[in-house]
């Protein structure tokens, strides 16, 4: 039997090459093409792009994202396991996916990739975020990517695009949201993974800025957010005290009483906080 773009369905894959799920690898693979092709439209028009896909595991995504037309998808996977599955899926679309064996968390795969470029993933939740925050945080805006288009445990999405005054609004917000626009695309319950794992997850859709929604230097910024959250039930001026001895005049400068919590301040104000605090 084949599936819809002439590869052997994902079943057949995963038991022609005893793919056994390793959960220190966070693999829940998902099987319906249908599906990974959803996932790779909700990247964008990928005609005319490199696509880096971290994790692909047995390529169901891989496999969505070459027949959706990226123009070629360089993908990093750190289970060998996985490699015999993905040499079938280059050998089915000629020059068009590269693979390299590896911890994406420690190979710098840029040199392999040539603009416009897109990202896309279902990666185990930690990597994910460890990843996503260097993906947001390099000192040049805008960044060497155009989209990126991950797969996040339902609740890490929502931390995402949260919005002041809420539950998830944190650091992570913070930082997606200074240079990118991001969205939530779709949700998926735990039956579309094999094995299904025990959460809802959720695909988050970000575009990277021309620039900044507001000025601020980015080290400055992240010190800022990341003491204001360390401890996000005091006040701020408790929070914040170890970044500058006036840092009370300071946030009464930048607008923000003293006395508010970080989860209630506004990207807009935290930024500005960082630009009285780098201007000294
Ligand atoms: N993309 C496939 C899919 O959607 O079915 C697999 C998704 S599975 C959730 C995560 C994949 O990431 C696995 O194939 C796993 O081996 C791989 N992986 C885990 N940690 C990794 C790392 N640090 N670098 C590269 N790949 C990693």
């Amino acid at each position: 039997m084949v599936a819809i773009d002439g590869l052997p369905p994902l079943r057949e894959v995963i038991r022609d090459h005893d793919l056994v799920a390793k959960k220190a690898l966070g693999q829940n693979f998902l099987l319906d093409l249908n599906l990974t092709a959803k996932i790779a439209r909700a990247a964008g028009d990928l005609h005319g792009c490199d696509v880096l896909e971290v994790g692909p595991g047995p390529g169901g995504l891989t496999r969505g994202l070459l027949a959706e037309g990226a123009r070629r998808v360089l993908a990093v996977e750190k289970d060998p396991r996985c490699l015999p599955a993905l040499a079938e899926i280059a050998a089915h679309y000629p020059g068009r996916l590269e693979v390299i064996e590896g911890d994406a968390l420690a190979i710098d795969v840029r040199a392999h990739l040539t603009p416009p470029i897109r990202i896309a993933a279902n990666l185990p939740y930690n990597v994910g975020t460890e990843l996503l925050i260097r993906w947001l945080t390099p000192p040049e805006w805008p960044p060497f990517w155009q989209s990126l288009t991950l797969m996040f445990q339902k609740e890490v999405a929502e931390r995402i695009v949260a919005k002041p005054g809420t539950n998830h609004y944190g650091r992570l917000a913070l930082l997606a949201q200074w240079r990118a626009e991001a969205k939530i695309v779709m949700v998926l319950p735990p039956e579309a993974f094999t094995p299904a794992p025990k959460v809802h997850s959720a695909v988050v859709h970000l575009t990277a800025l021309p620039e900044p929604r507001f000025p601020a230097d980015p080290k400055v910024l992240e010190r800022v957010v990341a003491a204001g959250f360390n401890q996000r039930r005091k006040m701020l001026r408790q929070a914040l005290k170890g970044l500058h001895p006036r840092i009370e005049a300071m946030l009464e400068e930048a607008g923000i009483a003293p006395t508010e919590r970080a989860e209630r301040v506004s990207l807009e104000e935290f930024c500005r906080l960082a630009r009285i605090l780098a201007a000294g």
